[in-house]
């Protein structure tokens, strides 16, 4: 059983990090950006609402995200564990989900706060590309795929974010300065933070979690 949450910026590598953890211990992913995305290309009233936010590259309202979260994890596959990806984002989230747990005898087991200086995040983002059809992250230098453009497990043609471009990629960093960095005071308080130094490598970080979680 683990209940598990990454904390970061954008492009602290969370998405990553996010996918060894869930391949490792077989709990599923809730990744609220990707949920949005999801809405958004498929067009339906939550993709239409969250849209303007997301292009702009700010937080979607607390409510609508709020919702989203509390409806996944009433879905049965989260029985045995979860991994919180991008969520919560502001406090009001992170106590609507302390609320959101207790009332159901829950609580998380472990934050891991994935740290990155800003000059590598714009790096990271700039040159970030992620597969429209399943959604695995690439780096161009980084990270690259076997095939430059292409996704390694389906062979479908890596695109660049529309947030992932500079103007919004810089104000998600800003966003995230002002409304989620104070989650890692939050969560130290409950003694749930390990930090983690995110310019240690892919391969290092996965390892440093694994180790914790055993
Ligand atoms: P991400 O893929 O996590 O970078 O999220 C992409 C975008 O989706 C963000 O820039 C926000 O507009 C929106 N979003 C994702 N998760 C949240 C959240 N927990 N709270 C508010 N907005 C979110």
């Amino acid at each position: 059983m683990a209940r598990i949450m990454l904390l970061g910026a954008p492009g602290s590598g969370k998405g990553t990090q996010a996918e060894r953890i869930t391949q490792r211990y077989g709990i599923p992913a809730i990744a609220t950006g990707d949920i949005f995305r999801k809405n958004l290309s498929e067009g339906t009233p939550l993709g239409l609402k969250a849209k303007g936010y997301m292009e702009a590259g700010e937080l979607v309202p607390d409510e609508l995200v709020i919702d989203l979260v509390a409806d996944r994890l009433s879905e049965p596959d989260t029985k045995n564990g979860y991994l919180l990806d991008g969520f919560p984002r502001t406090i009001a989230q992170a106590e609507a989900l302390d609320k959101l747990l207790s009332g159901k005898g829950e609580a998380l087991d472990k934050v891991f706060f994935i740290d990155v200086p800003k000059d590598v995040l714009i790096d990271r983002i700039a040159g970030r590309r992620v597969c429209p059809s399943c959604g695995r992250v690439y780096h161009v230098t980084g990270m690259p795929p076997k095939q430059a453009g292409v996704c390694d497990d389906d062979g479908a043609e890596l695109i660049q974010r529309k947030d992932d471009d500079a103007a919004t990629a810089e104000n998600r960093i800003d966003v995230y300065n002002e409304q989620t960095k104070p989650l890692v005071e939050y969560y130290k308080k409950t003694g749930l933070l390990i930090e983690l130094d995110g310019t240690a490598g892919v391969d290092s970080l996965e390892n440093q979690i694994e180790e914790i979680l055993g």
